[in-house]
């Protein structure tokens, strides 16, 4: 088996950055001002409320060390949300506060995936699930997720259940999905909750854009009977615009949570205080947060509509999270071209950040390009049609 430092070494990092850097040195050499739909946040600035919370915090000295698990109205206020929000008693001890849903998610895996362990994944997925899993020595196995322009993106769960094995330790969910943009049907979480439980399989759910729904009711895995085996992710990022402030959490059983706790003082001692009482506020500013998925849906529907209209381009008019996820492997074919170059071409001809699908591993993502629509209309307008024009220039 090879060494912890060794399977280190194969870490990429954000790998979705590097096509930040080329735009950057395009907007050096060119003299041309780049727009960018590679960004994976809200660009709205975090609400008021929040940020005077914080503030306050900091003024009164609330700048010590917390508890492990994050402070303990933070916790309550998590739980009794999300009590309210899904109909189940979640009780604070079922709740701990990470700095991020990135540290909550390494936490998940580090508690469960041993060397040689298997995890299934949806392809695409997230590009960090793979990472870590790898990184711990684990195997990532890829169930692909099959596209069609007008229902969006499904998974064949008898395939997914025909990859599990004895090996296979965790399943793991991701709904609104990063990178495709689908808000998956609601029967999936029950499905998946079901199966995880008949095979004695973690399901690790993370739900961290489940405010950013446009289509379709959401379900979360918190409504099935997720205690015996559920770990539960989401965090203040996206829905309060809070990218920065590093806060997310897990819900997962006590025996976890306190697992949790353990972990958490040896690797960060806690997360950040003034931020937690930032974060206490967010509950009251969900009258923000609608306007902002109003507003998002919005831009969702210029962003389809300007894509439509690009030749060999097959795209679903996304149903969740900020992503539109098209389909350009007619491009790729004429050009002779892959993801990653084609992404490049578009960056250096258009001046537009798109990010290449083959990011998100594993196959299925090579077709494909991720757009954020996290940007005004005037922007998402002006960048489609720059990338008509440099799509016309290649093909
Ligand atoms: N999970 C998914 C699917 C994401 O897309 C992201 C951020 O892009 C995260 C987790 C990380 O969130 P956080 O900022 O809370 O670490």
């Amino acid at each position: 088996m090879e060494n912890f430092a060794g399977s280190l070494s194969r870490l990429t990092g954000e790998s979705t950055l590097l096509y930040q850097e080329i735009a950057r040195n395009v907007e050096r050499t060119k003299g041309i001002k780049t727009i960018n739909f590679g960004i994976g946040q809200p660009d709205l600035p975090t609400p008021q409320r929040i940020r005077e919370e914080a503030k306050l915090a900091l003024d009164k000295g609330f700048t010590a060390y917390t508890p492990a698990l994050g402070l303990d109205e933070l916790r309550s206020k998590i739980a009794e949300f999300l009590t309210q929000r899904y109909g189940d008693q979640i009780r604070k001890e079922e709740v701990a506060v990470t700095p991020g849903a990135k540290t909550a998610l390494f936490l998940a895996f580090l508690m469960y995936v041993n060397p040689g362990d298997e995890v299934i994944l949806f392809d695409p997925s997230f590009y960090s699930y793979a990472e870590v899993v790898n990184l711990l020595g684990g195997k990532p196995v890829y169930v692909p997720l099959s596209f069609d322009e007008n229902s969006g993106f499904s998974v064949d769960m008898d395939e997914l259940v025909s990859k599990i094995t004895p090996r296979t330790k965790m399943i793991v969910y991701n709904n609104p999905h990063n990178p495709t943009g689908m808000n998956f049907n609601d029967k999936l979480a029950r499905e998946l909750v079901e199966i995880a439980r008949e095979k004695r399989l973690i399901l690790l759910s993370d739900e961290i854009y489940d405010y950013f729904v446009y289509d379709g009711g959401f379900r979360s895995v918190l409504q099935e009977a997720w205690r015996d085996n559920v770990i539960y992710i989401n965090g203040f990022s996206k829905t309060f615009s809070m990218t920065g402030w590093r806060l997310g959490y897990i819900v997962a059983k006590r025996e976890v949570i306190n697992k949790v706790g353990i972990l958490a003082s040896n690797i960060y001692t806690c997360p950040t205080s003034f931020a937690q009482r930032g974060a206490l506020a967010s509950f009251d500013t969900f009258d923000e947060v609608r306007r902002m998925i109003d507003l998002f849906k919005r831009r969702r529907d210029v962003m389809f509509s300007e894509l439509k209209s690009l030749k060999g381009i097959r795209v679903y008019k996304s149903s969740g999270a900020f992503y539109m996820f098209p389909d350009v492997s007619e491009i790729l074919k004429t050009t002779g071209m892959d993801s990653k170059a084609l992404a490049v071409k578009i960056i250096e001809e258009g001046g537009v950040v798109t990010i290449p699908g083959e990011v998100f591993p594993e196959k299925v993502g090579r077709n494909f390009l991720r757009l954020s629509f996290a940007l005004d209309e005037e922007k998402i307008k002006e960048g489609v049609s720059r990338m008509k024009m440099a799509l016309e220039k290649l093909t």
